[in-house]
């Protein structure tokens, strides 16, 4: 029997990407979408030598190009869309066009065709809700729609919402996922993201820049546990009509985490509080604790994270070594950058001497 195909949207992204790696992995065929906005085709290095694979570069807002990769595909992964806080804040109303659009014409054209979707949310829905562990009933609490924050909650409940309706009154096969802060290999400290960001500056030698107080909190799931509540869920029939928190339990400080990365890293580097306004502009709004509830994910399909906080922080801080590595093999012509990546503080002393000396 042939095996069903899965359309995978953002799937050269940092999620994406390892979500694709699992299913070919796993035997299934995929198609990925994605306009490489924020995903980069490097990401999808191993998929590509795949015969089973194929990347197609193009956008969620196109119709015709999404509605004919749907018809070849029997699921879809909807992963697309502008993703984190920096980026969010830099460009809302593309954020805002291409979450509410787009996900608009992935489910409208998954209704057309009778394809069974995953749709990718995210903790940003319950918003300034500190309460926890928050459970997918939990309420939402926004400031101003004018904080763009607010305004990518807003879109991504706006997607939740399609695809309830779709699914009560056109019977849509669709799963919600909510992703709360997610680690790993690829995820580019570009976007803003807070163990990219400090991995990179404790392995520099730079200050590692804490916002607010520090003491806000957050949860850190490594990306392949990710995976694996995806792929538990995917063709979970029970799962259809449902709506599931992927995160980690393992609560901790902003300012902790940077302590733990500068000791993981062997880094002199120091921390420095900026506040919101310097980090964000004016009229940004943090939350002080984001920690998921994931009773619901574990009854449905016996999931556990396999990995801790310090497996998160270690392949972080890997990522940042390899990264710098490169860069200074790059600008010095030395072969040093085409070695293999060592994990954690020896490598970071090897190869950044000067900065990060212990
Ligand atoms: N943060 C920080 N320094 C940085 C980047 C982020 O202190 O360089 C903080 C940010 O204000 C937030 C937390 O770290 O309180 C997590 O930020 P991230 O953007 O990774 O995720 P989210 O805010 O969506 O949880």
């Amino acid at each position: 029997m042939e095996r069903q195909k899965y359309l995978v949207t953002g799937g050269a992204g940092f999620i994406g990407s390892h979500l694709v790696d699992a299913l070919l992995a796993r035997g299934e065929p995929v198609v990925v979408l994605d306009d490489l906005s924020t995903g980069r085709l490097e990401n999808l290095a191993a998929a590509r030598e795949r015969g089973d694979f194929r990347f197609v570069q193009g956008s969620v807002l196109d119709a015709s190009l999404v509605d004919e990769l749907m018809r070849e595909c029997g699921s879809v992964v909807h992963l697309a869309a502008a993703v984190g806080v920096k980026l969010i804040v830099e460009r809302p109303l593309n954020s805002f066009t291409v979450n509410t659009k787009g996900t608009e014409t992935v489910i409208e054209s998954a209704h057309r065709h009778d394809r069974r979707v995953i749709l990718a949310s995210t903790s940003e829905i319950y918003g300034k809700n500190s309460r926890g562990p928050l459970t997918e009933a939990s309420d939402r609490i926004l400031g101003s729609p004018s904080v763009p924050r607010w305004s990518y909650s807003t879109a991504k409940a706006v997607d939740e919402i399609l695809a309830e309706l779709y699914r009560r009154e056109y019977g849509l096969r669709a799963t919600v996922v909510r992703f709360f802060n997610t680690v790993g290999p690829r995820q580019s400290p570009a976007y803003g993201m807070v163990i990219p960001r400090f991995a990179r500056q404790a392995v520099r030698g730079e200050p590692l820049t804490v916002y607010g107080t520090g003491r806000q909190s957050r949860c850190f799931l490594h990306v392949a546990d990710v995976v694996e509540a995806l792929l538990a869920l995917i063709d979970l029939p029970g799962a259809v009509g449902e709506t599931f928190n992927i995160g980690s339990d393992e609560e901790i400080t902003i300012l902790d985490l940077a302590e733990r990365i500068i000791a993981r890293a062997g880094s002199t580097s120091s921390v420095r509080l900026l506040t919101y306004n310097e980090a964000y502009g004016p009229g940004f709004e943090d939350m002080e604790r984001r920690v998921p509830d994931t009773a619901k994910l574990r009854a449905f399909t016996g999931w556990r994270p396999r990995r801790d906080l310090d497996d998160v922080l270690a392949d972080a801080v890997a990522d940042a070594v390899a990264e710098a590595r490169a860069e200074l093999g790059r600008q010095a012509g030395d072969p040093v950058a085409e070695a293999p990546a060592q994990q954690g503080a020896t490598a970071v002393r090897t190869v950044l001497a000067g900065p990060c000396s212990v």
